[in-house]
């Protein structure tokens, strides 16, 4: 399947000069969401991995139908203020803005494998910082997995000591 035929590019959204990639026809495709999601959870089988962690919020759109998929548990990555519990926080920076992440104290156990997934790389800044949290809380990073990569933002030289998979390239 060509992925690519649902992805629609939105001119300077949400800011001048900014090409925006729109995943939402994509998952609004019954066929190419189940298709995209089947490519995932190879990968993420692959890596023998124990649990999902996906920042908000379409990371939660691409890990969660993988954390169903093969039966593994899925945290949730949120902005300041929207975990109820005890949190650990990171602050990064976006390719447009900057920002605070946050993942609760207890929802990773120490050893444990972890695949990241989230619907695009950019400049890796989000996925840096929620690397940051998962090994602060003893995870091992076993792979980062995205439908999309913006490879001329280089987030790739960033996270140049994990594995990476990617279904769409631009
Ligand atoms: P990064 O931190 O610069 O890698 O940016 C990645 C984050 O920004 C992801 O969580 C994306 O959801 C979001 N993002 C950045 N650019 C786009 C885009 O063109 N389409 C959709 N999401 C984007």
């Amino acid at each position: 399947m060509e992925f690519k035929e649902h992805i629609k590019i939105i001119e300077n959204y949400p800011k001048e000069g900014i090409r925006f990639k729109d995943i939402t026809p994509l998952m609004q495709n019954g066929e190419a969401y189940r298709k995209a999601m089947d490519e995932m959870v190879k990968y993420v089988k692959g890596k023998d991995a124990d649990i999902i962690v996906g920042p908000e919020a379409r990371g939660f759109i691409v890990g969660c139908p993988v954390s169903y998929a093969l039966e593994l548990g899925f945290v949730p990555v949120r902005k300041e203020g929207k975990l109820p519990r005890e949190v650990i926080k990171v602050e990064y920076g976006l390719e447009y803005g900057k920002d605070a992440l946050t993942i609760h104290k207890d929802s990773i156990v120490p050893g444990q494998k972890v695949v990241i997934m989230d619907d695009l790389l950019a400049t890796g800044g989000t996925i840096d910082a929620t690397i940051q949290l998962v090994e602060k809380l003893g995870g091992k990073v076993v792979g980062l997995a995205f439908m999309i990569e913006l490879t001329y933002l280089n987030g790739r030289d960033k996270l140049k000591d994990y594995d990476i998979f990617t279904l769409m390239q631009y």
